[in-house]
């Protein structure tokens, strides 16, 4: 296991009407709000309605709405002067993680005198930051419980990330009942990009972190449970809580910390995001069994045999091999089952831009300590091997 250095310091408040203390939250920063939302969804869903009289007239709330799902820098741009122009004292993220990533780049962007992409490519340039208090809305991503923040650049073709512990949300509000209107799709997704957290840590070289890889199997075990009943029945409240917690703690350091943290599957996947705004965890979902069988060999077997049997209950065989094919087999048709497309084609990418975007790939993010050490050829054959059906 190798030295880490962990703090989970966000204030969960998990659980129905947690929305009470949404004053008392906020009251310790000040009373200039910012508040910052997606698309509408919780316009729909009555949560905007619910926040600004629970807010009365103890706070001054400004707004800036219309986050993009893989948030824009140009957004994050709007929110920083919002944010300078009424001496923002707090930002309350209400949303998923695009609306939490954007305000966490909005957040330390505030207090940097350049344009705040620069964080993508030096997260020491964060200084100064406002406090983010974030109520979730979809499971997917932790960023209510982590300091990452990942940001879309369209015009460069570029979707990179940064992050820093100041910027982890002071509150998250996680109120399973906020996820009932989520649609099957990015259910899904988000149920696919949790599963991909913990994947993107568990395989990796560490041969003796059983706490981190055992929590992991649980969650994992957790997310197979209870996806397929969350789109059964969207109002499942415990389908939904158990979602809601996986997603935060698949991804606040307690898997990770120790491991080597070398993450292939998003960084292909932010070059498909990047190109084709697709949707996140979907791509993760289509990318991840084929990065799996490209990984399998005589070495890594043993992982992925062990994996097959902690989270899908294959027997253990003789032929480690097969039951390592077995796992990869379960893993693509458990994403098949919920509903996932799980070509390329069927998100809108044919062969194309595969190329350049495999050349990005490592060009952004260097793959040689990978659980299996990933080139550009490596991604190119994995991105190939995506156009089509596995099985
Ligand atoms: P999201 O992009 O925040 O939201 C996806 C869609 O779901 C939006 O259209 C949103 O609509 C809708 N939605 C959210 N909550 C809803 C609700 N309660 N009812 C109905 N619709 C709802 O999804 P996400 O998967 O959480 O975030 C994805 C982004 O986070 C990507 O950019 C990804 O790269 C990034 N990410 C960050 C981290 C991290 O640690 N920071 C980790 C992994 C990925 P509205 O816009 O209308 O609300
Ligand atoms: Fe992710």
């Amino acid at each position: 296991m190798f030295n880490f250095d962990f703090q989970a310091a966000t204030n969960v408040l998990f659980g129905k009407g947690q929305i009470e203390k949404l004053p008392s939250s906020l009251a310790p920063f000040g009373k200039n709000v910012l508040l910052t939302y997606g698309g509408g969804s919780i316009k729909r869903n009555g949560l905007y309605d619910d926040i600004i009289s629970k807010l009365g007239s103890d706070f001054n709330v400004f707004e800036l709405p219309g986050i993009e799902p893989n948030p824009r820098i140009e957004t994050v741009i709007k929110g920083v002067e919002l944010c300078r122009e009424h001496k923002i004292d707090v930002i309350l993220a209400v949303g998923g993680g695009s609306t939490i990533d954007c305000s966490k780049a909005i957040s330390a962007g505030t207090f940097y005198d350049g344009n705040p992409w620069d964080f993508t490519s030096d997260a020491s340039l964060v200084g100064e930051t406002l406090p983010i208090v974030s109520i979730l809305t979809i499971a997917a991503t932790g960023s209510e419980m982590n300091g990452g923040s990942v940001i879309t650049n369209l015009e460069t073709k570029e979707k990179l990330s940064f992050g820093a512990r100041s910027l982890a949300p002071k509150v998250s509000i996680l109120d399973p009942s906020y996820t009932f209107s989520v649609p099957k799709y990015q259910t899904m997704a988000g149920s696919a990009d949790i599963l991909s957290h913990l994947f993107e840590n568990y395989f990796d070289h560490t041969k003796d972190a059983m706490v981190q890889d055992s929590i992991a199997e649980g969650l994992m075990r957790t997310v197979h449970h209870y996806t397929p009943l969350a789109l059964e029945n969207p109002e499942n409240y415990e389908a939904r809580a158990n979602l809601m917690w996986a997603s935060s703690l698949a991804l606040n350091g307690l898997t990770g910390s120790g491991k080597a943290q070398v993450w292939s599957c998003h960084a292909m996947e932010h070059e498909l995001s990047a190109y084709y705004d697709i949707t996140h965890g979907i791509g993760l979902a289509i990318i991840t069994p084929r990065w799996m069988k490209h990984c399998l060999n005589e070495t890594t077997a043993a992982k992925f045999a062990e994996y097959g049997h902690r989270v899908f209950d294959i027997d253990y065989m003789d032929d480690t091999m097969a039951m390592a094919e077995q796992a990869i087999e379960s893993t693509y048709q458990a994403f098949k089952n919920w509903g996932v497309p799980m070509t390329l084609g069927e998100v809108g990418i044919d062969e194309s831009l595969l190329s350049e975007m495999a050349s990005q790939t490592i060009k952004h993010k260097s793959l040689d300590n990978a659980f299996v050490p990933i080139k550009e050829a490596d991604v190119l054959a994995i991105f190939k091997a995506s156009l089509v059906e596995m099985y």
